[in-house]
Formats: structure tokens, sequence, C-alpha cells
């Protein structure tokens, strides 16, 4: 080639429409049949690929379509069935490939965990006590079916045997290299039917490689790598890396491969360059194109920096391409009719992205004077978003600069004001309450979806939703919590739910992405000046706490959690969109307060999720985080209690500045994994008060009252019974109202039985 080469590495599977999504639901539930699948999410796939072939992308990746998850279509590629399965050998029928994904009535699914620091999750692989087995080239027949239906000549795209290896299941360190031995000749024998069958460029994701590895794994690294050079030295393979820029940058750039993909957004890879040049002999594709955010690129920016790479690789040695796949980001700007065009012309999702990318290579290979017309109209899209009345926010801007240390602080320390806290709340040791929404049952999604669409008026559904918390609050009083919720039925997101209600964002129609199996999330675009503007919260808070003596918790999304599930204009730092939210959000706590509102519960179960995978950039994030939260939460009397909660249990590492967010309460999800958490807070003397979940709100079974009273004596041989509280480990807003209140009155039993004992 002589030209710069414009590439994909990815496309969304969904369809614009979720059409994908509601052709699984529909197999799932029996009403169309495999074969009608197949043949609905084959469309599908075909039209992706000759979208971008129209787009008139060089590179098209194939193979990158799933019915559920690439990690998983990896295993069984490989025979990797876990053994409950009753697999016996062969290509894995597609009943097996879901059961393995959702469960079935005998056998727990496979568990799923985040792709790295994205809302992705994978369906992790399980490696014990299976022998993995080339059963079916899935990259081979994506291959052929794109180059005999369509007559494109793609660009297979496959998981790595690094990252697959590292990612599977519960391997100590020691087995790494064992199970690398076993799955190289696999990807070699994939790679040479892929050879035979006339594919130029494969494409092997490592998005491992942005983490360090150690010098012994990085051997066995080389060593796999030699050997598939070696043994199909006619493919040639970029090496695709994303999310972060390599750790171990020389090492993995003298891999014997012939082209290496870095990420030049989210990771200083042009440092990387700049520090240790790049390989003479291999090809870089240049992730330029934002692949995690939705906005327009500023394409003259993007110019200059594909100028300097070319100062290390020459043009022909050049891919243009997203910085990692699409799959992060919703199909199409087209499909909005809702939003203001200044906004609409400001966002790009993978179809606008695709645009982008083949513009910067036509500009790169003709010269920039045969794009100026689209440079200029993209420049301009820009400047109208940059000048609009969103970003112009003046005054939130200066009221944030103007904050001081002490705005982020409470009044008194914690050991002191929970005191005053104590006297006022006056509550029983072991105290129980709930983490906020309550059993949103099919009646009260279809009356808010009745509302939106305007079938029923903004009073009949106010009513609607003050009788579900009269209902409610009535259960939790006879049932004999101590500090009750409203129960969130006003909410269908908990974080869209804010984002609809604060200054500068926006709700897309039709802006979803993939988050676990055909569960797809809609994350609200922060794209101006973020403020407050009027209570969001405080009606139903005070009406709940009109109809109790007990207290009601407010509960509001955290700062960080906001920020975490959105999608952020990237024209300013973060950091500062992060700190507007927080102040927003403090804003409406001093509302809440002042309307007599006492406890006050600021979730933020996105805070670990946000960790950066660059461990030097961890501390900057936990530090901006610790700040946001505290800025949110600070300025309210001493009397006044802050409650968070987090549904994690990973806190090694982070407890310092869990600790740190000085929250009177913090309530965990934990039933699953007591015994770690119990250790983290115990080495670090947690001070504060902590409801460690008592039972598993993910599983409708009902526990009985030993197991909650095991797991409440258990918490209390290392946590002083006065810092103890007792909850669900999570929001109940999935739960059934029976299983619920038989769970709840369970759980008030246990609490008053371990309280006798005390
Ligand atoms: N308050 C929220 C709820 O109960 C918390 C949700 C969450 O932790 N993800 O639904
Ligand atoms: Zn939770």
């Amino acid at each position: 080639m002589t030209n710069v080469q414009s590439s994909n590495s990815g496309y969304p599977r969904i369809g614009g429409k979720r059409e994908w999504k509601r052709a699984l639901e529909s197999f799932w539930n029996g009403s169309i049949s495999e074969d009608e699948l197949l043949k609905t999410t084959e469309a599908l796939r075909l039209d992706n690929l000759q979208k971008q072939k129209e787009f008139g992308i060089d590179l098209i990746p194939v193979g990158d379509f799933s019915l559920y998850d690439h990690v998983l279509d990896t295993s069984i590629m490989f025979g990797v069935v876990p053994k409950r399965f009753a697999y016996s050998g062969g290509q894995v029928p597609l009943e097996t490939y879901f059961a393995i994904a959702r469960g079935t009535k005998d056998a727990v699914a496979s568990e799923m965990t985040k792709w790295f620091n994205t809302n992705y999750h994978y369906i992790v692989p399980e490696l014990e006590g299976v022998t993995p087995k080339l059963v079916e080239n899935r990259p081979l027949a994506f291959y052929k079916e794109a180059k005999e239906k369509l007559g494109i000549d793609g660009k297979p795209v496959l998981l790595g045997p690094v990252t697959y290896c590292k990612l599977a299941k519960s391997f100590g360190d020691e087995n790494f290299p064992v199970l690398l031995k076993q799955f190289t000749p696999l990807y070699i024998e994939v790679l040479k039917e892929l050879a035979d069958a006339g594919a130029e460029w494969v494409q092997i994701d490592e998005p491992i490689f942005t983490s360090k590895l150690s010098e012994k794994d990085f051997q066995h690294v080389q060593q796999a790598y030699a050997e598939i050079h070696e043994a199909v030295p006619q493919v040639k393979i970029i090496l695709q890396t994303y999310f972060e820029k390599v750790a171990n940058y020389e090492a993995v750039a003298a891999l014997p491969v012939q082209g290496l993909g870095l990420d030049f957004v989210h990771g200083d890879s042009l440092g990387l360059l700049r520090k240790y040049g790049f390989p003479k002999d291999k090809v870089l594709a240049a992730g330029v194109i934002d692949g995690r955010n939705v906005w327009r690129a500023d394409l003259d920016g993007k110019l200059t920096l594909l100028e300097e790479i070319q100062t290390y690789v020459e043009k022909d040695r050049l891919i243009v391409q997203p910085s990692s796949s699409l799959l992060h980001v919703p199909v199409s700007t087209q499909l909005e009719e809702k939003l203001d065009p200044i906004i609409q012309e400001g966002l790009a999702f993978a179809d606008e992205k695709l645009a982008e990318i083949v513009l910067l290579s036509k500009g790169v290979n003709d010269g920039t004077e045969t794009i100026a017309v689209e440079l200029k109209e993209s420049r301009n899209a820009l400047s109208r978003l940059n000048n609009s009345k969103y970003r112009q926010n003046v005054e939130v801007k200066e009221t944030i600069g103007k904050l001081t240390e002490q705005d982020v602080n409470r009044s008194l320390p914690f050991a002191e004001r929970i005191k005053e806290q104590q006297r006022r709340f006056n509550l029983p040791l072991l105290p129980t309450t709930t983490i906020g929404s309550l059993p949103q049952t099919p009646e009260v999604r279809q009356t808010r979806s009745k509302w939106r669409k305007g079938e029923i008026t903004d009073q009949a559904y106010e009513q609607f939703i003050k009788n579900q918390i009269d209902k409610w609050i009535e259960i939790q009083e006879d049932i004999g919590i101590d500090v009750l919720v409203h129960g969130e039925f006003e909410r269908t997101d908990m974080v869209e739910y804010f984002g609809e209600k604060f200054e500068g964002f926006a709700v897309s129609q039709f802006g979803w992405v993939q988050s676990y199996g055909s569960r797809c999330v809609k994350p609200p675009l922060i794209l101006g000046d973020v403020a407050f503007s009027e209570p969001i919260t405080v009606k139903e808070s005070v009406y709940a706490q009109s109809l109790t003596t007990k207290s009601v918790k407010g509960m509001l999304t955290g700062p960080v959690t906001i920020l975490n599930w959105s999608f952020v204009r990237d024209d300013i730092p973060r950091y500062d969109v992060l700190n507007q939210i927080a102040f927003a959000l403090r804003l409406e706590i001093e509302a809440l307060e002042k309307n007599g509102i006492r406890m006050i519960q600021v979730d933020e179960p996105a805070l670990r999720e946000g960790l950066p995978l660059d461990l030097e950039k961890r501390e900057s994030y936990l530090e901006a985080a610790v700040h946001a939260f505290k800025l949110a939460t600070s300025s309210v009397e001493n009397a006044t209690q802050i409650h968070t909660h987090m549904c994690y249990s990973e806190f090694s590492g982070i407890i310092k500045s869990i600790s740190a967010l000085d929250a009177d309460v913090i309530s965990i999800e934990t039933s699953r994994s007591h015994g770690e958490i119990i250790a983290a807070f115990e080495n670090n003397t947690y001070d504060k008060e902590i409801g460690l979940g008592v039972y598993d709100i993910h599983s409708p079974r009902v526990p009985s009252k030993d197991e909650m009273k095991q797991n409440i004596n258990r918490a209390l041989k290392t946590i002083n019974p006065n810092q103890f509280w007792i909850n669900p480990d999570c929001g109940l807003k999935t739960r059934k109202e029976e299983e619920t209140i038989d769970a709840l009155k369970i759980m008030v039993e246990a609490a008053k039985e371990v309280r006798k004992d005390q």
C-alpha cells in the first residue's frame, strides 16, 4: 500500500433501534424460532458490514459481531464449556451458548464482569477441567460470509490468546504459561485456516497489554507470538491495544507481528512514540477517533496529530481508525428527532465516526485542501456547540471557582458530629434500613410509560406515585424497619433521572450501548455546564416524611456515578464537570435539608469502576472523587446524617478514599463475599458506621432467618455493634413485592434477635 488506509476495529451489534435486543429476547421467550433469530441477526450483521463498505472503510472488521459477548464467543470456539452444562464436544449448540451466559434451572450461569474500564460486561471463561480444542472457526465463517455475500474482503477480529488467558477465572499466576501454551496452537490453527481462505490482515485484540505484565509472563508472551509467527508467517497480524497506552511498550513493539494498534485518545501513546519511536518494519494502526465517547472530533487537531505521527511512521505504514471498537458508542445520530440541532450536530456516534475516519484518511492522502468543505462544516458545528448557551453558564463557573477547602468539609469531625446525630435520631442498636428503591411492578412501569406518552395527566401520575409511597411507608412501618425510604417509584434509572432535570444534560432517544447480553443502557449526554435549577427530589421525600414519625432518607445519585455513567463533554477537563455535578447536588441536598429531610443518602455505586487502568492516574482520580463527594455533601448541619451506598465488594486499595468521603454511614454489597470486605475494613480501622448487606437482592430466593443472623454475627465479630447497620445489599427495584416483604420481615426479626444478645 502507498497510502494510509482507513480501518474500523469493531461495530455496534445492537442495531440503531436495538433490533438485536428484540430478536434475542423474542427468541428467549419462545416467540421466534432459532432459525428466525439467526436470519434476523444475519441481516443485521450484513447491513452493518455493507454500511462500513459504503462509508469507504478499507479494513472492515468481521467476526466482531456476537449473539451475546465476544469473550464467550472465543470460549465456545475452543469448546470451553463448564462441566455443569453437559457438553459433549463438537460445535457448541446455541442453547448451550445461551445457557452459559444466562444459566438454566439446573446450572448457574458463568460469572460476568466488566470489560476493562468500560460498562460492557463479558462472560468470564472457566478453564478449569476443560481441554480446549478448536471446535468452530468462527472468524473464518464470518470472513467467508462477508466475502461471499457482500464481496467484502474483511479483516477478521480475534480476542488474543494473552488477554483471553489472563481474563479466565481463578487461574493462579502460575497457570498462565500453561494456559497460553495450550491455546497457542489453537490460535495457529485458526490463523492457518484464515490464511488459506485468503485473509490478508487479522486483528488480534490484546488490551491486556495496557497493564504491566511481569517479566516472566512476558517471556511466555514472546514465545507464543514467535510460535505463531513461525507457523503462519503469511498472515499479517495487527496486535490491537486500547483504552490506555501500552505498558511494556518497547517489548510489545518488538513482538514478531506486522502491525500494532495504539489508542491515541485515552493514553499518551504519542508520548511513547516521542520517547521510543516506532519500529520501521511495522504498520501503525492509529486510534485517533474516540471510540468511547460521542462527540464530534476536532478534525483540525486530529490532522495535526496524524502529521506528528507521520514523523515516526511512513504514510504507507499508517492506518487511521477509532481508538477502540465502536461497540461502546451508539449507532447513528441520524435517528435522533428531538435533540436541539446544535447538540445533534455536535455528536458523532459510530456511523459519524466512520465518516470522520474516512475523511481524515482522505485528508492525509490527498491533502487537506481536498476536504476543505467538510472540515469547515465540522469546525462550524463544533463552534456552534462551544459557543451555545449550554456552555456559557458563567455563574456556575464563578461560584465553583470561589470555593475554598473549608467549603468541602463538615464543620465537625465524624467522632463529634455522630453524637449529635445519635441524639437526634435515637435509633436502636443495629438499626435496620433499605438501600432506596422498592419493587417496580409492571403497574409502576406501565403507568410511567403512559405518562411519558401523554396518555395520563401529570396530576394523575403524581397521585399514582403518592399512592405507591403511601402503601410502602405503611408496609415498612408494619415490618418495623427503623429508617425508611420513599421507594424511588418515580425513577427509571438513577442517573437518567437527574440527567433530565439538571441543566447541562440532554437525553437522546436512541443513544443505546450494550451493557451485558441483550441489556443496553442509554447514558445521558453531559454537553454543557451542569447546574441546579430547581429541587428534584424534595417533593417525594417530603411527602414520604409527612406520613411517618420515623426518619425517611433522602435519596440521590452521587457525582462520581453520574459522571461515570454519562457521556461527558470533552472540551473541558473531566474533573471540572465532576465538580459542577457535585455543586448541583450540594444545592439539592441543601434543599432537602431545608425541607426537613435529615438523613440523606448519596449513592456511589460506580466509584470503583471509574478507577483508571493506568496505576499512575489512580491517585488523582480518587482525590477528585473524594473532593466531589465532599463538595456535594459537606454543607449540611452536623446533626444531619449523610449515607452512601456502593455495590461491589472489592475494596482493596481504596478503603482510605472511601473513608475520606466522610460519609456518616456507608452500606455496601457484601452478601456474596463477607470475609474479604471485613478484612479490608478491619485492617484500615474504618471508624464510621457501616451496613454490610445481610442478604443478596440479586436472587429471588428469600433467605432464612438463621442465614441472616449468621451474616450479622459474622460481621459483629470484627465490627463494633455500635457502628453496624442492617440492610439488604442493594436496591430492591427488580424484586417482586411479595418476596421483598418476606425477606425484609425476616431481616427485621433477625436484627431484633441479634440485638437481644448484645
Ligand atoms: N438507591 C439506589 C437503589 O436502591 C441504589 C442503586 C445501586 O446501588 N445501583 O436502587
Ligand atoms: Zn447497590
